[in-house]
């Protein structure tokens, strides 16, 4: 089957057209400012052929019809007619206590995804727009909703209840939701099939850190805590998002700013951080050189981010009775060398040893960088969410069961 992905956010689009008997991605591509000026469309097909279209893109269904243009364009395009596409699968941020697996859209889930605007307002309208344009371009083609949330969904009652009257967990569904679902999932199955292990055997710690970050704790192939909560603002320090912090926190700095909801919302995803500590950028690599030249507050921010990432993972060997493997994604888990060891340092006594050398050498690729000698193994691995929406859309639509 060929099958479209569509990853849409509020001013970029990410697509990839994936192959899922051979598992191969055979064109990939991300339309960048959309509605903003000088929106690009950035294109590559597998036999590395890549090319830059500068159009007029004003909205998310211009977007998707230049997407569709490229995937037949002569020179560089990969199929000659839209009708070799089998399926869409998109990429939907949260479901709420709507979904609880990947579903086929319909008119009834159609109208179901506007009800879980309200658990992500900042993410899910635009995830929301990807889906329309698909439907509208591109009729008689099976579009599937894969959900970030949908790998979390067996986490226990007691990982997932706030702290407040359980009444707003029975009329409001305010409770944990955890994120980066189709992430944690890629690596932890991926980290069991390099290991030549039954995931049903293993407890695995996946850290996916990017611009937005979090960590699961997966105990048997089933993801039973995770980091992030109701929105994706709990949990690690991230880009621009505070993760956690004492409530009591929020309520100073709206009261001392004057800010309503919407602009304490705003404040907390995206003035905070790394961003907010170092007052620099929330981009990791400048982070780094920044501390490096002797930047207190790139430092800082570097330290923290560390920090809460070591007792996180600290923490999940408490809720697994231990882990067999630490696995480390996404732009930063991928690259940092300094992050890995930083937030791993001085855990010889919890059985994790990294190999310096190895750990330094790493970027991107899929590799040990434990020691020998360390009882629990530390893996980078790449992550593919593509790939796991590509093969749910199959699953879903073949209706077949979830293993
Ligand atoms: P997103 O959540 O937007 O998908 P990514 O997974 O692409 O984000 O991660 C982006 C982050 O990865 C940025 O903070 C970037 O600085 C960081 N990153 C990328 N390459 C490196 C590197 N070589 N060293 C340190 N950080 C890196």
């Amino acid at each position: 089957m060929r099958v479209l992905t569509i990853n849409s956010g509020s001013s970029s689009v990410k697509y990839q057209f994936i192959d899922t008997d051979t598992k191969q991605s055979l064109c990939r591509g991300l339309v960048e400012r959309i509605g903003i000026s000088g929106t690009n469309l950035s294109h590559t097909r597998h036999d590395g052929v890549k090319t830059i279209i500068s159009d007029n893109i004003v909205n998310h269904e211009t977007a998707i019809e230049q997407i569709l243009k490229i995937l037949v364009h002569p020179q560089f395009g990969v199929i000659s007619d839209l009708k070799e596409i089998d399926a869409v699968g998109h990429r939907l941020v949260h479901a709420g206590d709507k979904f609880k697996q990947s579903v086929l859209i319909d008119e009834e889930v159609r109208e179901k995804l506007y009800e879980c605007i309200e658990y992500a307002p900042l993410h899910n309208p635009p995830n929301i727009k990807g889906v329309e344009a698909s439907l509208e371009k591109l009729p008689g083609i099976s579009n599937v909703g894969v959900f970030d949330t949908t790998f979390h969904v067996n986490m226990p009652d007691y990982a997932y209840t706030y702290g407040i009257p359980y009444s707003y967990y029975k009329n409001h569904g305010i409770r944990r939701y955890g994120f980066h679902g189709s992430s944690h999932y890629y690596v932890a199955h991926r980290a069991a099939e390099i290991l030549g292990k039954d995931i049903k055997s293993l407890k695995i710690i996946t850290c996916h850190l990017g611009n937005g970050s979090s960590i699961t704790a997966v105990k048997g192939g089933v993801s039973v805590d995770t980091s992030m909560g109701f929105t994706p603002l709990e949990g690690l320090l991230m880009g621009t998002r505070c993760g956690d912090i004492d409530p009591g926190v929020i309520f100073t700095i709206a009261s001392r700013e004057n800010f309503d909801i919407g602009q304490a919302n705003a404040f907390f995803n995206k003035q905070c951080g790394i961003q907010g500590i170092s007052g620099l950028t929330n981009d990791m690599r400048e982070i780094e050189a920044e501390a490096e030249n002797g930047n207190y507050q790139a430092q800082l921010a570097l330290k923290v981010f560390s920090y809460r990432l070591k007792k996180y993972i600290a923490s999940y060997m408490g809720v697994m009775n231990g882990a067999d493997v630490i696995v480390f994604t996404g732009g930063i888990g991928e690259n940092s060398d300094v992050v890995r060891s930083m937030s791993l340092s001085e855990m010889d006594n919890l059985g994790i040893k990294l190999d310096a050398k190895i750990n330094k050498a790493t970027r991107s690729s899929e590799t040990i960088i434990s020691a020998d000698s360390s009882p629990v193994k530390v893996m980078v691995i790449p992550t593919n969410e593509e790939l796991v929406i590509a093969m749910e859309t199959q699953r879903v639509i073949m209706g077949e069961n979830q293993d």
